[in-house]
C-alpha cells in the first residue's frame, strides 16, 4: 500500500492507496465515533457487503445517482439528515462515491458545525486520481457547475482500485482524460503512458503524488494548481455542448489546445506531437464517440461565458509547454475562435487519414 501525505496550513491530510487502504484503515477510523456515510443509489447497490462490513452502526444517506443530484436540495436533506441523527463535532463523514458524492459529501462535512472530520473513498477512476484529492467540495447552481463551494481537506482519503472493478467502460475512460492530464504536466507519467497504459494503480499512485505536492504549494489555486486546467477550457466547453463524459471532453480539448500551442510556438513542436499522440490513443479507448466539430463558434461562445476562463474577454488556457513545463496562454476571443478553427481542421485532417 502506498500512503502520501498532503500538508497544507490548515491540515494533514494523507491519501492511502491500494487494495488494502479500506480494510486496514477503515476499523480504525470508525471505532468509537459516531459516522456518517454519504453515498449515491448506484454505489450503494453495487457494496451492499462493503457497507456492511464497516458501516453497519452508521446513518447512510444514499443520494440518487447523477450529477443533477449535486444541488442545493440534496444538500440541505444531507444536512438536516446529519443533524438528526445527532452528529457532533467529533462525529466522521465518509463520502463514498464518485466524482459527486465526494464534492457534495465534502461540502457537506464543511459545512456542518464548521468542519468536522472527513473521509473520501473515492469509487470511480475520475474521483480515485483526481478529485478526491486536494480538497474542492462543492455543488451546482442554476446550471453552472462547482459554483457554491469551499477547500475543505479530507482527514483522509482511501483508493481502493477494487472498486473499479464494476466501473463502466465510459467512467474509465472519463478518469483517462484526467490521467493524459497528468501526462501532459509529469514527465514520469508522459513515460508511462507513452509506453502504454500498463499498471493502473501505480498510474493513480503517481497522479496523487503529483496532485499532492501541486495542492501543498498552492492550495487555493492562485497560481501553480490552475496547471491542473489543461486542456479544461476547451474541454468545459465542449462539455457543455456535446453531453460527452468530463474525461472525454477534456481529451478532446487538450489535443485542441496542444495543436493550437504548436502553432502558436507556445508549446515545443516534438513534444506537443507526442502529447497529442497519448491523447488520441486515450481518446481511442471504448466506447468511442465521434464529436460533432462543426460548429466551433457554438462551443467557443460557452468557453467565453465561463467566468473561469475568461478575463476582460480574454480566454485563458493552461497548456503544455514541453515536458515538465506549462504556461497560461491568453487569447483575445476572436484569436481563441481562429486557433481554434485551425485546430479543428488538422484534427479531422488526422482523422481522415487514420481512417484511410
Ligand atoms: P465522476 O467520478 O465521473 O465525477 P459520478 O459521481 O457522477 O462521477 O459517477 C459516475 C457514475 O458511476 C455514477 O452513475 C455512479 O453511480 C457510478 N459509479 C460510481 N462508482 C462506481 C463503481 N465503483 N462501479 C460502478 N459504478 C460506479
Ligand atoms: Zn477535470
Amino acid at each position: 500500500m502506498k500512503v502520501i501525505s498532503l500538508n497544507t496550513p490548515s491540515t494533514a491530510s494523507t491519501i492511502y492507496i491500494g487494495k488494502d487502504a479500506t480494510k486496514s484503515r477503515l476499523p480504525a477510523l470508525t471505532n468509537g465515533v459516531k459516522c456518517f456515510v454519504v453515498t449515491d443509489s448506484n454505489v450503494h447497490a453495487l457494496y451492499g457487503d462493503f457497507f456492511t462490513e464497516y458501516f453497519k452502526d452508521a446513518e447512510i444517506f444514499v443520494l440518487p445517482a447523477g450529477e443533477e443530484y449535486k444541488n442545493f436540495a440534496s444538500l440541505q436533506a444531507i444536512l438536516e439528515k446529519m443533524s438528526a441523527a445527532g452528529l457532533h463535532r467529533t462525529s466522521r463523514v465518509f463520502a463514498v462515491g464518485g466524482g459527486v458524492i465526494g464534492d457534495i459529501g465534502g461540502l457537506a462535512a464543511a459545512l456542518y458545525m464548521r468542519g468536522i472530520s472527513c473521509v473520501q473513498i473515492p469509487t470511480t477512476l475520475l474521483a480515485q486520481v483526481d478529485s478526491s484529492v486536494g480538497g474542492k467540495t462543492a455543488i451546482d447552481l442554476d446550471g453552472v457547475k462547482n459554483v457554491v463551494g469551499a477547500f475543505y481537506q479530507p482527514q483522509e482519503v482511501l483508493v481502493n482500485p477494487t472498486f473499479l472493478s464494476t466501473l463502466p467502460p465510459r467512467e474509465i475512460k472519463c478518469g483517462l482524460g484526467e490521467i493524459v492530464k497528468y501526462a501532459a504536466l509529469n514527465g514520469e507519467i508522459f513515460d508511462c503512458l507513452e509506453r502504454g497504459f500498463e499498471d493502473l494503480e501505480k498510474l493513480i499512485a503517481v497522479c496523487i503524488e503529483h496532485k499532492a505536492r501541486v495542492v501543498e504549494r498552492d492550495e487555493k489555486e492562485a497560481g501553480e494548481r490552475k496547471s491542473l486546467n489543461v486542456g479544461h477550457t476547451t474541454g468545459h466547453a465542449i462539455e457543455l455542448t456535446s453531453g460527452l463524459s468530463h474525461g472525454e471532453c477534456v481529451l478532446y480539448g487538450m489535443w485542441l489546445e496542444t495543436d493550437m500551442a504548436i502553432k502558436a510556438g507556445v508549446c515545443e513542436k516534438e513534444y506537443g506531437a507526442r502529447l497529442k499522440a497519448i491523447v488520441k490513443r486515450a481518446l481511442k479507448n471504448e466506447p468511442v464517440s465521434k464529436l460533432d466539430l462543426s460548429n466551433v463558434k457554438a462551443f467557443a461562445g460557452k468557453a467565453k461565458s465561463d467566468k473561469k476562463n475568461a478575463d476582460d474577454n480574454k480566454i485563458v488556457m493552461s497548456v503544455a509547454k514541453a515536458k515538465n513545463e506549462w504556461t497560461v496562454w491568453a487569447l483575445s476571443f476572436e484569436e481563441y475562435v481562429s486557433a481554434l478553427e485551425k485546430a479543428v481542421l488538422d484534427w479531422k485532417r488526422e482523422e481522415l487519414v487514420c481512417e484511410q
